[in-house]
C-alpha cells in the first residue's frame, strides 16, 4: 500500500508524459503513450534492405551492403520530434526504446543473426560531453538488447594534430575519411558488423565510418538509422 503512496506522489511531483502528444503515460508505457507508438511512420526498408533509395544514396560513397531506416524522415513530422528530443532534452531511454522496437521488427524479419556485433557512430567528444550521452549508442543498446547481439564502441573520432586542424571545415567535409578511426582492430576484424546512427542526411558520415570499418578488415558492414528520408 505504501508503495503506491510514493508512485502517486512521484507521479505528482514528477509527471511522465508521452513525449510527443503529452498525454499522461498509463503504468506500462515509457516515454510514448500507446497511440502515438502505434501510429509512429515505421517505413519497410526491412523488406528491400539492399534496393532502396537509402541504398541509392550511398551508392559511389561506400561498399556497405543492407541500409535501412526505422522511421520516415518528414520535417515537422513525429520522427522530427523524436529525433530533436534526443538531440536537445538528454532522452537516453528514449533512443534505447526506439532501438528496441525496431529490433523486434527486424527479429520477426529473420534478421537475428545477420551480424556479429553493432557498432554506433561516434559522437564529436565535445557535443557528448554537452548532450551527456550519445543517443545513436542508445538506439544501438535497444537494438542489441532486441537482437541479443553484442554493441562495441568500435570507432572514435580521430584527435587532429596542428596540421590536421588548420585545414578548413570544407576540407575536412570532403575528407570525412580522415575524420574516424577503429580503436580496437582485434574485435571487429573479419565481423558482419551492423553501424548504427540516429539519422542519415548525406551519409558522408556513416560511410566514413562504413569505409573504416571495411579498411581495418570487417567482412561486412550493413547501416541502420533511427530515421531517414525527406
Ligand atoms: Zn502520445
Amino acid at each position: 500500500m505504501r508503495l503506491f503512496f510514493v508512485k502517486d506522489f512521484l507521479d505528482l511531483v514528477f509527471p511522465r508524459n508521452c513525449l510527443l502528444c503529452g498525454r499522461s503515460l498509463y503504468d506500462h508505457e515509457n516515454n510514448l503513450c500507446s497511440i502515438c507508438k502505434g501510429t509512429l511512420p515505421v517505413t519497410s526498408y526491412h523488406l528491400r534492405p539492399t534496393d532502396n533509395d537509402l541504398c541509392d544514396k550511398v551508392k559511389g560513397l561506400s561498399t556497405v551492403g543492407m541500409v535501412m531506416a526505422y522511421l520516415k524522415f518528414t520535417k515537422g513530422g513525429n520522427s522530427q520530434k523524436l529525433l530533436h528530443q534526443l538531440k536537445y532534452r538528454n532522452k537516453p531511454q528514449l533512443a534505447k526504446e526506439l532501438g528496441s522496437l525496431y529490433g523486434k521488427i527486424l527479429n520477426e524479419n529473420g534478421y537475428s543473426k545477420c551480424w556479429d556485433v553493432i557498432v554506433p557512430v561516434p559522437l564529436h567528444p565535445l557535443k557528448q560531453s554537452r548532450r551527456g550521452y550519445n543517443q545513436s549508442e542508445h538506439f544501438g543498446l535497444g537494438l542489441s538488447e532486441a537482437l541479443s547481439l553484442k554493441l562495441e564502441n568500435g570507432i572514435q573520432r580521430r584527435k587532429f594534430t596542428e596540421t590536421q586542424t588548420q585545414k578548413s571545415r570544407l576540407e575536412r567535409m570532403f575528407n570525412m575519411d580522415d575524420v574516424f578511426e577503429v580503436s580496437n582492430y582485434s574485435t571487429l576484424s573479419g565481423k558482419s558488423i551492423l553501424l548504427v546512427d540516429d539519422v542519415m542526411t548525406t551519409g558522408a558520415t556513416l560511410c566514413a565510418c562504413a569505409n573504416v570499418l571495411l579498411g581495418n578488415g570487417a567482412k561486412n558492414v550493413d547501416l541502420v538509422t533511427i530515421a531517414a528520408g525527406g
